[in-house]
């Protein structure tokens, strides 16, 4: 029951909202699958669960088990469960508006009445920015010794401000950084699959450079993903797309 036969715990985290985190958290846990681990997904974003939506399950729901709640698995290879708040509420255009302490118990109840079972990773989608979700993990997750946070950002400059936010925070509360993904780096044309950089490029390396922290690599916006997210299965669409190759290389960094 729940966090004792996990392996692996990474969080990922950004400074800001919409610059990729669930769709790094979705990429890496399909890309570990691929390369042959189980994995499970947790999504503490509880003011906007996406990962149902993201992985295309939206309308599965968790079940209560003697050993706790079963996680919703994506496919009957039960290799990746996803565990989010959105498939608790009953109406999904309702907004959650909860203090502090209400998040707190649910995120308890998260890291503690979860029949994960064995998996070798655990990747824990988490909010933008420092909140109280960020303190409640960090408190509840130091029995069970995570390896650490992945961090997400883009390559503007305001974006890297956010990040050396979120690195401190990780500093602060004792979460080992494990790595940084630069996404939405550059653009894939979807004539020529030419690369083009959009914004400025490589903030995101000198970051990590100047910081002393692992650079994972880069993820340019590739326009057929999310066409091909509403087309077809999750799984299909992200091993269709041009970011597929990129993220086997990403999670070749993680442990
Ligand atoms: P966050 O979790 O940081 O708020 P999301 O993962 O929800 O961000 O991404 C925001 C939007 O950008 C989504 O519609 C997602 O499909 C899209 N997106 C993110 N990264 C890429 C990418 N590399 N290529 C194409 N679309 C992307």
């Amino acid at each position: 029951m729940g966090m004792e036969g996990i392996k692996h715990i990474v969080l990922v985290l950004s400074g800001k909202g919409g610059v990729g985190k669930s769709t790094v958290t979705t990429q890496l846990a399909l890309s570990l699958v691929d390369s042959g681990h189980k994995v499970g997904v947790l999504d503490i974003d509880l003011t906007g669960p996406s990962l149902p939506e993201m992985f295309g399950i939206q309308n599965s729901q968790i079940h209560q088990s003697s050993a706790g709640w079963i996680p919703v698995y994506t496919d009957s290879t039960q290799n990746l469960g996803v565990v989010s708040l959105g498939f608790l509420l009953t109406n999904k255009d309702d907004p959650v508006i909860w203090r502090g302490p209400k998040k707190n118990s649910m995120i308890k109840q998260f890291v503690n009445d979860i029949a994960w079972g064995e998996l070798d990773y655990l990747l824990i989608d988490t909010p933008p920015g420092t909140s109280d979700e960020h303190i409640s993990i960090a408190g509840y997750l130091k029995e069970h010794e995570p390896d650490g946070a992945v961090i997400v950002t883009t390559p503007q400059g305001i974006s890297l401000i956010d990040v050396r936010r979120e690195i401190n925070f990780c500093k602060k509360v004792g979460i080992p950084i494990l790595g940084l993904v630069e996404n939405m780096s550059g653009f894939i044309c979807p004539h020529c699959e030419e690369c083009t950089a959009l914004f400025s490029t490589g903030g995101g390396e000198q970051l990590a450079n100047d910081l002393g922290i692992e650079f994972y690599g880069r993820v340019p916006i590739d326009p057929s993903l999310t066409s091909l997210m509403e087309k077809e299965k999750f799984s299909d669409s992200f091993r269709k797309s041009n970011l597929y190759s990129k993220f086997q290389d990403i999670v070749l960094h993680l442990k």
